[in-house]
């Protein structure tokens, strides 16, 4: 299992430059078409991924893929709703995508949150007159750092936002920070469909995060924020969640690192990675109870290989950054 892992970990890697590689627009393979093998993702795998993909997954409703980026749009007869652009090289071809659809026109683009690898690639959406949607605290951060391709919010809200036309929706709402200090969680009808974007990615909560640096989630909200999230699964009678990524796994018969594929799966990724986030907390904290000094927690949580069997892809590198900030949260609260 530990060769694997390891395995896992390059892989983790190369996702993350290809992923660079895609956001920043240098040396995307963009324009070879749609069945163009997904660089670096997965050599050797024995599932054929396309470089995008674009499936309907309620009726109006189309998940649109690039790389292992997600988003959705919904197509109605007063006009298009779209959820994150993405990047600049993805939004073109997501245009081209809903064209092949519908001449309807677009009406929203209403981003998730503020990273750029996410909500870049607005600008061919804003030019067809679409108007931009964003939670007041995104809009505040694309108005600081200026991300390039990055369009600034023409309507920003709060706490709730709802897009309607023709009776199909997009709902947004803000739970305090969690994995950006603005994200939003969407619920898209017709489906009752929870889009979820660096939240939790079917099928599977107990996933390792592709990037647990600190600047990624506001660990000190987490419970805060998945228990809101949890009432909203509730209260809405939630079933399905579409991943704003594709998930990482093993293949159960090579072992080998592998994405999962499947747009949708079921809402109990929510409670999953609530009990994930919960665990690393608890994990911290009974080290320091126990009388480990704070700078030895990372090593003794990885030596003692706790939670590792738990935690689908584990990464002993990446669990040391977790146990740190966990640590970090016990003694400060952040
Ligand atoms: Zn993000």
């Amino acid at each position: 299992m530990q060769k694997y892992r390891r395995r896992f970990y390059f892989t983790a890697v190369a996702l993350t430059l290809a992923a660079t590689a895609l956001a920043s627009g240098h040396k995307g393979p963009a324009y070879e078409g749609p069945d163009a093998p997904v660089p670096m993702l997965m050599p050797g795998t024995k599932i054929p991924l396309k470089l995008w993909e674009t499936e309907q997954v309620a009726d109006g409703v189309y998940a649109f893929r690039y790389s292992f980026y997600r988003t959705v749009f919904v197509v109605t007869d007063e006009g298009v709703i779209v959820t994150d652009p993405m990047t600049e090289t993805a939004a073109p071809i997501l245009l081209d995508e809903i064209r092949k659809i519908t001449d309807q026109p677009i009406k929203f683009l209403s981003y998730t949150h503020s990273h750029k690898d996410h909500a870049a690639g607005g600008e061919v959406f804003k030019a067809l007159g679409a108007t931009i949607v964003a939670q007041s605290q995104c809009a505040a951060n694309i108005e600081e750092t200026k991300p390039e391709h990055v369009v600034p919010p023409d309507i920003t809200f709060d706490e709730y936002y709802k897009i309607e036309l023709a009776g199909k929706s997009v709902e947004s709402f803000f739970f305090g920070p969690s994995h950006d200090n603005c994200l939003v969680v969407q619920v898209i009808n017709p489906g009752n469909l929870l889009f979820l974007v660096d939240i939790a990615n079917p099928p599977d909560g107990w996933t390792m995060f592709y990037n647990p640096s600190p600047s990624e989630d506001r660990i000190w909200n987490m419970e805060n924020f998945f228990t809101r999230l949890q009432n909203l699964v509730e209260e809405r009678d939630i079933e399905t969640v579409i991943g704003g990524h594709m998930s990482g796994s093993f293949d159960p018969e090579t072992g080998r690192p592998m994405l999962m594929k499947g747009t949708t799966g079921s809402a109990r990724v929510v409670a999953e990675k609530k009990a994930l986030w919960m665990a690393l907390i608890e994990v911290a904290e009974a080290e320091l109870a126990a009388g480990t000094p704070p700078e030895d927690v990372p090593d003794v949580v990885v030596e003692k290989q706790l939670l590792a069997d738990q935690i689908n892809g584990y990464d002993p590198e990446k669990m040391r950054i977790l146990m740190r900030r966990m640590v970090n949260l016990s003694l400060t609260g952040e």
